[in-house]
């Protein structure tokens, strides 16, 4: 063996071999970048030819069934679309999706029964999920969750019987969407210290909260029942303010239920809805509420 050879072999062949495997892997990592790049286009492309086709042609559109009533998907979409632009609230749809009149109902109840019209207004509110109603009792109609962000709706199972959306289903899926931005409404533009003001100066409360100011909204001043829950309804109702003996649950559900029924009794005046209800909030409330959705 020459000296030329073992230098070869030493020196040169590992360094050939590490530059023919380094250059392979920058080659391939290269090309595979390349692909996906493609891959992903080409996907993006085929999405937004189909979302254009779907928006500029309804009728070609994916038609979902709903009992008697034939609802495209375009139509869903463009009422999503609208409740995000105007109040920035995202729709997450789950197997069971939202139909879109209850859609344009949450734009009415936020744009005309709240008046709002800036996204964003309800900070602790980004999302609306629609859940599949199941058996067991929670969640019954809806709720709200801070720490989601969200409010949480059952829809329909049979969205819509042979009445096409009765007036019952409408009446109740905006009295349940009232409440729950109510709860809303208060973890989103209100102090413990507004919520304990407003429940002792319009609320049966008085003697229910003490004198020492709550630390935050999930103080237990706020979620202890009244002393008149379980009373007939006749001793429930006699209390200023109180529309339910719901709103007796504490003061976190007195709050949402007498928003949800200054909402509806707002669309109803304003020929939104025809949903019947008695009008048992005082005018300094409903002033409080405008005062509240007015406040930045
Ligand atoms: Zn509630």
């Amino acid at each position: 063996m020459t000296p030329g050879n073992s230098f070869l072999r030493v020196f040169v062949t590992p360094f050939v071999t590490a530059f023919v495997t380094l250059f392979g892997k920058v080659f391939c990592t290269i090309f595979i970048a390349f692909a996906r790049s493609f891959f992903f286009q080409f996907l993006l492309l085929s999405s937004s030819a189909w979302a254009a086709q779907t928006t500029l042609t309804p009728e070609a559109t994916i038609g979902t069934t709903f009992g008697t009533k034939t609802e495209t998907t375009s139509e869903r979409a463009q009422a999503e679309l609208e409740l995000l632009k105007k109040t920035g609230i995202a729709v997450l749809h789950s197997a069971q999706p939202y139909e879109a009149w209850q859609l344009q109902a949450a734009v009415q109840i936020l744009t005309i029964g709240l008046g709002i019209h800036k996204p964003n207004k309800l900070n602790r509110l980004k999302y609306l999920y629609s859940q599949a109603p199941t058996r067991q009792f929670f969640p019954p109609k809806g709720f709200f969750s801070n720490e989601l962000q969200a409010i949480i709706l059952t829809t329909p199972k049979e969205a819509s019987n042979n009445n096409n959306n009765n007036n019952n289903n409408i009446c109740e899926f905006y009295e349940t969407l009232s409440h729950e931005i109510g709860h809303s409404v208060v973890f989103s533009l209100l102090s413990p210290s507004a919520l304990r003001h407003l429940a002792i100066e319009f609320g049966p409360w008085a003697k229910h909260i003490g004198l020492q100011a709550p630390t935050n909204l999930q103080d237990p001043i706020f979620m202890t029942p009244h002393s008149d829950y379980n009373m007939p309804i006749e001793a429930v109702l006699i209390h200023n303010n109180v529309p339910s003996r719901y709103a007796l649950s504490n003061v976190h559900e007195w709050f949402a239920e007498t928003f949800s029924n200054w909402v509806i009794q707002t669309l109803a005046e304003k020929n939104i809805t025809h949903c019947l209800q008695d009008d048992s909030i005082s005018n300094a409330l409903k002033q409080e509420f405008t005062n509240i959705l007015n406040s930045n």
